[in-house]
């Protein structure tokens, strides 16, 4: 039997090398960082002690690369339709992708991008798996992780076809995954609120991306309603999506092996919920 790897995105402000260590304090098993500040463009190379630091503390913690899951800046988007904006976000997303490699890193996290009113949606998603297609080839080992999104604005990535367009897009198959987020695709209109419902959803998801390119999952409830396309998170069990869900992932060996990352709004709480998930693993009458 595979293992369940359960943590949160944590703070790696003071330096990358803090993350393992805020992830271990509240008994993680893995867990999602920035590697830069996700509201700024530019960023400092990281340095090389820091680098030699996070490996460190990522070996002695027992932090594996496929039990960490960096996440990109906000601000790129891969399928912007103006050139130039498009260029500054490709450049952004290898020196991501360049970052990830550094740290000895899989994954990396990312949401595919947003037409702006300007592209068709097809159009849109060629031009991310194009983006992709361009930072695989500078780079060597990191997967780039499409996350499934809310549908909030004008986001792609809100329908298990975008992600599967996408796929279609990238030429190397072998490092091209998802990210699913409970809130998120909740919000975008896939019900989870039930077993029937979860077994409904992910068989679609099954026939429409597969599991094969599941790398990783976000565990967040839903302040918003089934198919409202917003993206606020909740605790979990004190939103619209409820605890079915959770005990649906952990008691599933397709969600072992990847990292499931926590990104609900009280961390004080985070401990504990990743202890609740456990007990939902071991014990079927919790
Ligand atoms: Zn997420
Ligand atoms: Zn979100």
């Amino acid at each position: 039997m595979s293992e369940y790897y359960i943590g949160a995105h944590v703070s790696a402000s003071g330096g990358v090398e803090n993350s393992p260590l805020n992830a271990h304090a509240i008994g993680a098993n893995a867990f999602a960082l920035f590697t830069k500040n996700q509201r700024r463009w530019d960023a400092k190379p990281l340095t090389q002690e820091s680098i030699a630091r996070f490996r460190e503390r990522c070996a002695e913690l027992g932090f594996g690369p496929e039990q960490i899951l960096p996440h990109d800046s906000y601000l790129i988007n891969l399928g912007h339709p103006e050139v130039e904006a498009l260029e500054k976000s490709r450049a952004a997303f290898l020196d991501e992708m360049q970052r990830c490699e550094q740290l000895g890193l899989k994954y990396l996290n990312f949401h595919p991008g947003s037409h702006l009113k300007q592209l068709d949606e097809d159009v849109c998603l060629q031009r991310v798996a194009e983006s992709i297609n361009l930072a695989l080839d500078q780079t060597r080992g990191v997967v780039a992780v499409i996350e499934a999104t809310a549908g909030q604005g004008t986001n792609l990535g809100h329908r298990f076809e975008h992600l599967a367009a996408i796929i279609d897009g990238v030429e190397d198959k072998s490092r091209v995954g998802v990210c699913l987020d409970t809130c998120h695709i909740f919000a975008a209109g896939y019900d989870l609120r039930t077993q029937e419902a979860c077994e409904a959803t992910f068989a679609e998801f099954e026939q429409v991306v597969g599991f094969q390119y599941l790398n990783a999952m976000h565990l967040n409830d839903s302040k918003g309603k089934l198919g409202s396309r917003i993206d606020r998170h909740q605790c979990l069990g004190a939103g619209e999506i409820g605890w079915e869900v959770f005990r649906y992932i952990m008691r599933d060996q397709r969600f072992t092996g990847i990292p499931l990352v926590l990104e609900t709004i009280d961390e004080t709480l985070w401990a504990e919920e990743i202890q609740q998930l456990r007990r939902f693993a071991a014990d079927p009458a919790a």
